[in-house]
């Protein structure tokens, strides 16, 4: 298994190649950690996310896919974009959860990031519950780095205490 880390703070402050946002599928910014990264980052994000409405994601960005663009004034290289799912006490979406994170880290791997860090997606307005939302991430970022053959770091940036015992401890 690679490196993964964890941190308790703000993922707008990391040094990494990538920073994760848990957008919503129009691209066009949000709460939580999205506004957040849109505030900090700047309007160049935001530009970016609207050429990628008017060109090949006119409808948006579907659950469970993602894309990059610059991150502006973050430390970061670039911002990978990924929607994750709406918590359902009915349906089993953690597949969509678990592709939030393969295909972020396949986007990373492709613009030759070797360090990405990702919030605790899903588990804020998504409402998501942590324990489980942490399960489905640490084990799919782990399959992840098992398979690639690139050295990555991933560090799981948690913005509360509670998430971050969750996440460490799981
Ligand atoms: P979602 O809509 O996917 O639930 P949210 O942004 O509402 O996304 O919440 C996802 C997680 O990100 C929550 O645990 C929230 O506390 C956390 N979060 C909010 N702001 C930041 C930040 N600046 N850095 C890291 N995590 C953050």
């Amino acid at each position: 298994m690679r490196d993964m880390e964890f941190v308790l703070g703000d993922i707008t402050e990391q040094d990494v190649d990538v920073v994760v946002n848990a957008a919503n599928s129009s691209l066009l910014g949000g709460g939580g950690v999205d506004g957040a990264i849109h505030r900090k980052g700047g309007p160049e994000i935001l530009a970016a996310c609207r050429d990628l409405r008017a060109g090949h994601y006119g409808r948006g960005l579907k659950t469970g896919q993602a894309v990059a663009t610059t991150a502006g004034n973050l430390p970061a290289k670039w911002v990978v974009h990924t929607v994750g799912p709406v918590w359902s006490s009915t349906e089993d979406r953690s597949e969509l959860l678990a592709d939030c994170h393969r295909n972020s880290l396949r986007v990373a791997a492709g613009l030759g990031a070797r360090s990405v860090a990702f919030p605790a997606i899903s588990t804020g307005i998504y409402r998501w519950p942590v324990e489980s939302a942490a399960a489905i991430a640490l084990t799919t970022v782990a399959d992840f780095l098992e398979a690639t053959p690139d050295i990555m770091t991933v560090r799981f940036v948690l913005f509360d205490q509670r998430t971050y015992d969750v996440f460490a401890g799981a």
